[in-house]
């Protein structure tokens, strides 16, 4: 058999623009449908609808004439209703205010931006004004990509650089026009059409990944927090923890875990009811986010005990330790109208060693705890330094610091 030349490539504008509808449409659709089961996620809708009116915008544009009657500015008024969607279906993503008048202002100014003289069908003027609100549309639509600050599974920059490329792309038949023949002109419609669907079709892979990051962190944030106050559940809070002494142990610095256990607790549940037993955990929770600095970590390790660890040695912790104390005593005196005398006993360990094992230092915080109830609740107790053994740790340590090692804390505050 005698193989013929290969017949070379040729892609027209007609049929790429036909097969740009067909696959907007269908994503538009498959958009909407992830929208019906996952309500959850609102911008789903926003985005599908996006795509539809884009898809309908461009089939009502090569419509052959007299294209149901329809003026030319209303399919372009609908590509720029499209850009104005997607814009607001990311803007409500990220959980920002839907602004419509911004949003649909390219499109509602459209007929009247076509009754100016010189922007009539068909002229380069229309044809560029068009372009360059579409690119702005873009820009736009890149720089909220751009704000959204929270760490995210696909590259930001991909996200950002993608739109961006687009928008220019938009841009280039305008230069093309004044500086181009026209033979060349026509070519880079192939292209432009083409770079399109290529676009919507990266768009929409952009959208379902960013709607898999967002139930990522979601699932991932709901289990790591405690429902009640919004702090770290107890997984959370030793994995934190873990990560913090080994930071801390590289650098040679001690870290100082307190662990907090509310006095009479069920007897405030007994005599108040659970709800206000549930207030004042809440208002616990609160005296320790304000009584800490962000970079410390805390969390409720369960039921009335809460514990927080910090990157220093035990005259730092005590310090944050006595302002909790006393900042719940005044806040839990109160609760919902009722007179609860709230306090909350606590407990401090200091590990000037490298901790291998946070349990450890977990039950020398947990026995200064009982040495407070002991003691008669309300109060700070520290946990008697350990015994060190040297060998475990690193000369960089070992230089740096050697009054936290020497300091024995008091086993009261
Ligand atoms: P102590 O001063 O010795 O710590 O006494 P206590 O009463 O605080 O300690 P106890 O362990 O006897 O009681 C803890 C109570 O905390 C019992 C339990 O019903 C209550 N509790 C645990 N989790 C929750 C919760 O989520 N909400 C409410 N309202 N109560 C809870
Ligand atoms: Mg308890
Ligand atoms: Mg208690």
């Amino acid at each position: 058999m005698i193989a013929g030349p290969t017949p070379a490539l040729s892609l027209d504008v007609p049929t790429l623009a036909f097969v740009s509808i067909a696959l907007a449409g269908l994503l538009g659709v498959f958009l909407v449908i992830s929208w019906v089961q996952d309500r959850n996620v609102p911008s789903l809708a926003w985005w599908g609808s996006a795509y539809l009116i884009g898809a309908s915008s461009v089939a009502l544009w090569l419509a052959p004439a007299p294209r149901f009657h329809i003026p030319p500015e209303v399919p372009e008024a609908m590509t720029l209703l499209a850009c104005g969607v997607v814009w607001s279906g990311i803007r409500l993503f990220h959980g920002r205010t839907l602004k419509p008048l911004v949003a649909f202002a390219g499109a509602i100014a459209w007929p009247v931006l076509c009754d100016l003289p010189g922007v009539a069908e068909g002229s380069d003027a229309r044809m560029g004004l068009g372009a360059a609100l579409v690119a702005a549309y873009t820009f736009v639509i890149a720089f909220e990509l751009w704000r959204e600050r929270r760490k995210s599974l696909f590259s930001r920059t991909a996200a950002i650089v993608v739109p961006s490329l687009h928008a220019a792309i938009f841009l280039m038949p305008l230069a093309m026009q004044a500086f181009m023949p026209d033979q060349v002109a026509a070519q880079w419609l192939t292209v432009f059409a083409l770079e399109t669907m290529i676009y919507a079709v990266g768009t929409a892979f952009i959208m379902m990944l960013m709607v898999k990051d967002h139930h990522v962190y979601v699932y991932r944030r709901a289990a790591t927090t405690d429902h009640l106050t919004g702090l770290p559940n107890r997984r959370a809070f030793l994995q934190d923890a873990t990560t913090l002494c080994a930071l801390q142990a590289r650098k040679g610095q001690p870290v100082t875990l307190m662990m907090f256990d509310l006095d009479h607790f069920k007897s405030i549940n007994d005599r108040f009811g659970h709800a206000t037993g549930d207030e004042a955990l809440k208002v616990f929770a609160q005296v320790l986010g304000t009584s800490m600095r962000a970079s410390d970590i805390m969390g409720r390790l369960g039921g009335e005990e809460f514990a927080a660890i910090v990157a220093g040695n035990m005259e730092t912790t005590a310090r944050i330790a006595e302002r909790i104390r006393a900042g719940f005593e005044a806040a839990g005196f109160m609760i919902g109208g009722h007179v609860l005398g709230g306090t909350v006993s606590i407990g401090a360990a200091t590990a000037t060693e490298p901790v291998v094992d946070i349990d450890a230092l977990l039950n020398r915080a947990d026995e200064a705890l009982y040495e407070a109830k002991r003691g008669g609740r309300n109060r700070i107790c520290a946990a008697p330094d350990v015994a060190h053994a040297p060998a475990a740790l690193s000369d960089a340590a070992r230089r740096r610091a050697p009054a936290a090692r020497q300091t024995a804390p008091a086993p009261s505050l």
